[in-house]
């Protein structure tokens, strides 16, 4: 199946400039977001993983739903002030101003294997954050998936220690 010609492309969205790819429409066709969910789930059926980690927001409608496939759990990373545990926090820097992403501290055991998923890989800095939370609770990213690569923007070598994959390149 061409999952490419499930995902709408809309020019300048959010900003000028940003060629934005739109997800919701192979979200909402069954069959498209049946294939793309054993594709990517495929790709670490074999890593003996024990959790699934997904960064706010495409990241829970992706990593959720392999997590269901390969019959693990799922961990959600998220914006601050939205998980009511206990929770780390990792603020990274953006071309103007932060941001920080946060993680139940409980959510991770030191040793456990994770995949981290989220839509698209962009410049990698969210995932990259996503990462450093999983390991500063001592799990270990056995991989990082995304349905959507940019590749221009060379989101893999910020994140060339790990193993990812994606399933559509732009
Ligand atoms: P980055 O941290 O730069 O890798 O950006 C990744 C996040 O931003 C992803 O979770 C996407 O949801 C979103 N994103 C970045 N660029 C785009 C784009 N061109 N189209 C759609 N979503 C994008």
């Amino acid at each position: 199946m061409d999952l490419e010609k499930y995902i709408r492309v809309i020019e300048d969205f959010p900003v000028k400039g940003i060629s934005f790819k739109d997800v919701t429409t192979l979200l909402k066709d069954g069959e498209a977001f049946k294939y793309a969910i054993k594709h990517m789930a495929d790709k670490i059926r074999n890593e003996k993983i024990d959790l699934v980690v997904g960064p706010e927001a495409r990241g829970f409608l992706f990593g959720a739903p392999i997590a269901y496939e390969l019959g693990v759990g799922f961990v959600p990373v998220r914006k601050p002030g939205k998980l009511p545990g206990e929770t780390m926090k990792y603020e990274y820097h953006l071309e103007y101003g932060s941001d920080s992403l946060e993680i139940h501290k409980d959510a991770i055991k030191p040793g456990d294997r994770i995949a981290v998923i989220d839509d698209l890989l962009a410049t990698g800095g969210t995932i990259l954050s996503a990462v450093k939370l999983i390991e500063s609770l001592g799990g270990i990213v056995v991989h990082i998936g995304f349905l959507i690569e940019l590749e221009e923007l060379m989101g893999r070598k910020s994140l060339s220690e790990y193993n990812i994959s994606s399933i559509i390149k732009y």
